[in-house]
C-alpha cells in the first residue's frame, strides 16, 4: 500500500532521515520505533507532505506522492495525527471534527462518519460543545484521532499516541487503535513506547539516528535481545 524507497530528509545541513526504505501493506499495523531524535516524526511529516524529501520515492497505492501538497495527500487517503495532538484549542469538539471533514463533499456520509466517531469515543459526544483546550490529554488524543477518522483515511499515521498519557489511558488508546485497524484502516505508528507499540503491530522498524537498523515482526522485535536492551529496559 505504502512504499518508501531510499528516502532522505534534510533540515539545512542536518540529515535527519538517511536513505530509509520500508513498506506498509494494506490491513497492517506497522510501527517505527526509536529514541528521541531518531527521525520518526520527520518520516511521518514527509509522508503527509509537511516536509520535502531530499531524495527517494514515496508511493501510495501505486501512485507517486513524493512532493505533492498535504491537502492532496489527505484526498488520496492518508491522515496524520501529529505528535502532541495539535487540536484547535479554541474550537469546540464539534468544530474540530468538522475541520477533519473539511475536504469532503459528501455531507450525508460525513454525518454518518461523525456519528461513528461519537460511538467510538462517547466522551467526545458528552463534550461536544466544549472547547478542545479544556479537554484532558487523553480526550485530546481521542479528538485528534476522531478528527483524522472523519477524513476517511485508508492509512492513518499516528505520531506518539501514548505521549503524556497515564498507563491506563495508554492501554485504552492502543486498544482503540487495534479496533480501528480491525475495522479496515491500515496504521503506521510512531512510538517511543516500544513495548505497547510492538505488542499490537504486525511488523516494526527500529530507527537509530536516521537509519533503519532492525526490522521484523512485532513479536520477533519484542523478543530480540538488541531491542530488549535498547528499548524495553531488558
Ligand atoms: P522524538 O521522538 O524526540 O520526536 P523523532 O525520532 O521523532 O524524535 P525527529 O523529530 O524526526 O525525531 O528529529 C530527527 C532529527 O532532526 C533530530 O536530530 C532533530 O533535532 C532534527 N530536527 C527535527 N525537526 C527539525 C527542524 N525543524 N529543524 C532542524 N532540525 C530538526
Amino acid at each position: 500500500m505504502l512504499k518508501v524507497n531510499n528516502l532522505s530528509v534534510h533540515y539545512g545541513v542536518i540529515e535527519a532521515v538517511k536513505d530509509v526504505s520500508f513498506e506498509v501493506n494494506e490491513g497492517e499495523i506497522v510501527s517505527l520505533i526509536g529514541a528521541n531524535g531518531a527521525g520518526k516524526t520527520t518520516i511521518l511529516q514527509t509522508l503527509s507532505g509537511l516536509n520535502k524529501p531530499s531524495k527517494g520515492e514515496i508511493s501510495f497505492k501505486g501512485k507517486n506522492i513524493h512532493g505533492i501538497p498535504p491537502k492532496k495527500i489527505v484526498n488520496n487517503g492518508i491522515s496524520h495525527v501529529p505528535e502532541g495532538r495539535h487540536v484547535f484549542s479554541d474550537m469546540t469538539v464539534k468544530e474540530n471534527l468538522e475541520m477533519g471533514a473539511f475536504l469532503r463533499k459528501d455531507r450525508e456520509e460525513v454525518k454518518k462518519d461523525t456519528a461513528r466517531v461519537f460511538d467510538r469515543f462517547p466522551v467526545l459526544k458528552e463534550r461536544i460543545g466544549q472547547d478542545a483546550a479544556t479537554l484532558s490529554g487523553g480526550e485530546q488524543q481521542m479528538l485528534a484521532m476522531g478528527r483524522a477518522l472523519v477524513s476517511q483515511p485508508e492509512l492513518l499515521l499516528l505520531d506518539e499516541p501514548s505521549m503524556g498519557l497515564a498507563p491506563l489511558f495508554i492501554r485504552e488508546i492502543f486498544s482503540i487503535i487495534e479496533d480501528i485497524n480491525k475495522k479496515g484502516t491500515t496504521i503506521l505508528l510512531v512510538e517511543q513506547n516500544a513495548k505497547v507499540a510492538l505488542e499490537i503491530s504486525n511488523r516494526g522498524y527500529v530507527l537509530e539516528t536516521g537509519n533503519i537498523v532492525i526490522s521484523g515482526t512485532g513479536k520477533s522485535l519484542l523478543e530480540s535481545d538488541e531491542v530488549q536492551k535498547a528499548y524495553l529496559g531488558g
